[in-house]
C-alpha cells in the first residue's frame, strides 16, 4: 500500500455512461485506485461493473457505449474516451471476462500478442520470464494450442497475456468465473503476487468473499451507482454486505430491497 495523498493510479469522477444513445447504465460513478492497491468492484448482475471497466479501458465504444459526463484519469492524466490501444500504451491492461484467449494459437503466440505495443525486445523477454515464473503450468505447456487447455490454464494465460503489456494498472473482469474452487484459490493468490510485484489492480468480482479478502478497498455498485464503499476488511464485516453477498439473506438483490424486507420483518 502507498500513501493516499499522492496522485492515484486511477480515478473516476462522476462518470455517467449511456449505451445506444439512450440507455443510461452508469449514473455518476466515482472511485479511486491508489498506487499499489487492489481495489474491487462488487455488485449484482447488471449493476454496471463491467461497464465501469469498459469506461476505463476504452472498450466502451465497441459496445455502442459512450461516457456522457465525468472524467477518467490515469496517473493524473485525463484519459476520458481514449481508445484502448492508447490506454495500453499509457500503462493499463485488461483481463476480460470469459478468458478471451486466441484458441487456435499456442501459449507462446498468445503471450506474444499481449506485447504488441512494446518495442524493446529485452523488456518483452523480461515480462515473458515474469509470466513463466508466475505460471509454471504455462511454462510446461508453452507450445500447446491454447484452446485445448483447461479453464484454469486458459484464465492463467489470459492474465499472463495482459501482463505481457507490463501494465502499471491491471483491470480484471471476473477472473474466478466458472472455475473450480482450488483454481479460484490459485487465481486469487496470483492476483496478490502480481500486486506485491508493484502492479495496481482493479478487480470486478461476483465472488465477494474472495475479493474482499484480497482487497485494500472495495466499492459496491447498485443500478449504476456506488451504493457502498470501504476497506476490504470493513465491508467483509458489514451486516448488509454479509446478508447480500456473503450468504445469509441472499434472496435479496439490492440494499433497498434488503432494507424494506428488514423493516417489514421488524413491523411484523
Ligand atoms: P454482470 O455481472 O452481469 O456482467 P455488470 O454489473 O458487469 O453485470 P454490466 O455488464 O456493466 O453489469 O451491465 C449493466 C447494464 O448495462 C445491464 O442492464 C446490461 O444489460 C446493460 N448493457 C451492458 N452492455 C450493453 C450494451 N452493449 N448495450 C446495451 N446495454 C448494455
Amino acid at each position: 500500500m502507498s500513501a493516499q495523498n499522492e496522485t492515484p493510479m486511477l480515478s473516476l469522477t462522476d462518470v455517467s455512461v449511456v449505451y445506444g444513445g439512450a440507455i443510461q447504465v452508469l449514473r455518476g460513478v466515482s472511485l479511486t485506485v491508489p498506487r499499489g492497491w487492489i481495489v474491487s468492484i462488487l455488485g449484482a448482475n447488471g449493476a454496471g461493473k463491467t461497464t465501469t471497466l469498459r469506461a476505463v479501458s476504452g472498450l466502451l465504444v465497441y459496445q455502442g457505449g459512450r461516457i456522457t459526463s465525468g472524467t477518467v484519469s490515469l496517473k493524473g492524466h485525463d484519459i476520458t474516451g481514449k481508445d484502448p490501444s492508447a490506454n495500453v500504451k499509457a500503462g493499463m491492461a485488461q483481463v476480460m471476462e470469459g478468458r478471451r484467449i486466441f484458441a487456435e494459437l499456442t501459449v507462446d503466440e498468445n503471450l506474444q500478442a499481449g506485447s504488441y505495443t512494446r518495442k524493446d525486445k529485452g523488456e518483452v523477454k523480461a515480462s515473458y520470464e515474469r509470466v513463466m515464473d508466475l505460471f509454471p503450468r504455462l511454462k510446461e505447456r508453452n507450445k500447446q494450442t491454447a484452446g485445448y487447455m483447461s479453464g484454469g490454464e486458459q484464465q492463467m494465460l489470459a492474465i499472463g497475456r495482459a501482463l505481457m503489456a507490463n501494465p502499471e494498472l491491471l483491470l480484471m473482469d471476473e477472473p474466478s468465473l466458472g472455475l473450480a474452487p482450488l483454481i479460484v484459490e490459485q487465481i486469487f493468490e496470483i492476483v496478490k503476487t502480481i500486486n506485491a510485484q508493484g502492479t495496481s489492480v482493479l478487480l470486478v468480482e461476483q465472488n465477494a468473499a474472495k475479493a474482499l479478502a484480497v482487497s485494500d478497498y472495495a466499492y459496491v455498485m447498485e443500478t449504476g451507482r456506488v451504493a457502498k464503499e470501504g476497506t476490504g476488511a470493513a465491508l467483509a464485516d458489514d451486516d448488509e454486505i454479509k446478508a447480500l453477498y456473503l450468504g445469509g439473506e441472499s434472496l435479496h438483490t439490492s440494499f433497498r430491497d434488503l432494507k424494506s424486507y428488514r423493516r417489514k420483518r421488524e413491523m411484523a
